[in-house]
């Protein structure tokens, strides 16, 4: 649906969004995550033609739009402070685009009727902007979107003025919304959570490179750099020491762990037999009593911290360099152990990934 070809954007020498290569499927709910300034708001920006790429092309549903202003393309943008004309009802905020169309009233007001219901503010209609909630706004501005029936809309932080609990429900509805729609959807976020919650694939980027673009649970189990397994959460990160190779796989040995086989993430290359491997914390588990597992550690607890349903704890283990961070479900009284207490871990060989050095993917 989307394809990137060699895309630049260089703001005086510094380069926003560098050589970029990526595609985009029809239908796809896309994500680009990322820390702040890594250049996904002007990557957003040149798809939507509002920002001119300084070299590369972009071809949406085959077309070269690289040269095409931005209401000449087949695409439409939903704005972080979604502004909504306040002197407008919402019918007429959602219609405002439509006039330019030169449509049958009744036409008009179908479609107009069809995206409110899209949005489920179909009782709200007559309301305007300032007697609206946050939430309602932000359906207002998809409505409005919706209407004028893109080919790909482009959000950009869409749910980031919304309050949590408010943000969490709306991912969940944009999420079954882009679905009934089948709209290509292409989100900019730098929350992870929003990002794993609703996307099909998710680019992270930095520096105005692609770090990783693959499936959110592909993205959190297998990160393929140090760098995105970092901004996806925590994870503990072990040097190991390459003992043996072969075509996808490699063999190495982490400090009390012992050998493990690990697939070679993209770009992967062993350069003097040190590697780096993470395994995320949930996956390091406490032994209690008589429970026994294949692989086991010996560790003392080091801190402890309480957040509700799970306990994170630092667990010194002799021998690493670093401790251990785990997360613990309270259901066995993880949040009771104290601070010195000696432990047993058990962990999974296969929950442990070999990390890639840094270097900008094709995708
Ligand atoms: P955020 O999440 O903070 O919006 P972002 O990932 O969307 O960040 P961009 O807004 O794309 O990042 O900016 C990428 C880089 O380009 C930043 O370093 C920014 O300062 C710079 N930049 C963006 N727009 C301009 C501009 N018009 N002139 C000069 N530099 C710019």
């Amino acid at each position: 649906m989307i394809s990137i070809t060699g895309l630049s954007k260089y703001y005086g020498n510094y380069p926003a969004v560098s050589q970029m290569d990526l595609d985009i499927r029809a239908g796809e709910f896309f994500s680009l995550l990322g820390p702040s300034g890594c250049g996904k708001t002007t990557l957003l920006r040149m798809i939507a033609g509002f920002v001119e790429p300084s070299e590369g092309s972009i071809h949406i549903d085959g077309q070269d739009v690289t040269g095409l202003s931005a209401n000449r393309r087949p695409t439409n943008m939903v704005f972080q402070n979604y502004a909504i004309f306040p002197h407008l009802n919402v019918e007429e905020n959602v219609g405002y685009g439509l006039k330019r169309m030169r449509l049958e009233k009744a036409e008009e007001k179908r479609r107009i009727g069809e995206a409110l219901e899209q949005v489920r503010l179909s009782h709200l209609g007559g309301r305007r902007a300032h007697e609206l909630s946050g939430g309602q706004r932000q359906r207002v501005a998809l409505a409005r979107a919706l209407v004028m029936r893109p080919k790909v809309l482009l959000l950009d932080e869409p749910l980031s003025a919304l309050d949590k609990k408010l943000r969490e429900e709306m991912q969940v509805e944009l999420r079954s919304l882009q679905k009934a729609v089948g709209i290509t959807f292409i989100l900019v976020t730098h929350d992870q959570y929003e990002a794993l919650a609703m996307s099909d694939r998710i680019a992270v980027m930095f520096a105005g490179k692609l770090e990783q673009v693959a499936t959110p649970k592909e993205i959190y189990q297998r990160p393929r750099t140090r760098k995105v397994a970092d901004f996806l959460g925590g994870m503990n990160f072990l040097n190991a020491r390459l003992v043996g190779e072969r075509a996808g796989t490699v063999s190495v040995e982490a400090a009390k762990f012992g050998a493990v086989n690990l697939s070679k993430p993209q770009g992967f290359t062993a350069t003097n037999g040190h590697v780096t491997v993470g395994i995320r914390p949930e996956r390091l588990r406490l032994l209690w009593d008589d429970d026994r597992a294949e692989h086991e550690l010996i560790g003392r607890v080091e801190n402890r911290a309480y957040f509700g349903e799970v306990t994170h704890l630092t667990i010194g283990v002799e021998g690493l360099e670093q401790p251990l961070s785990i997360v613990e479900t309270n259901n066995f009284g993880a949040d009771d152990l104290p601070i010195g207490a000696d432990i047993r871990l058990a962990y999974d060989p296969d929950a442990f990934v070999l990390l890639a050095e840094d270097e900008a993917v094709k995708a």
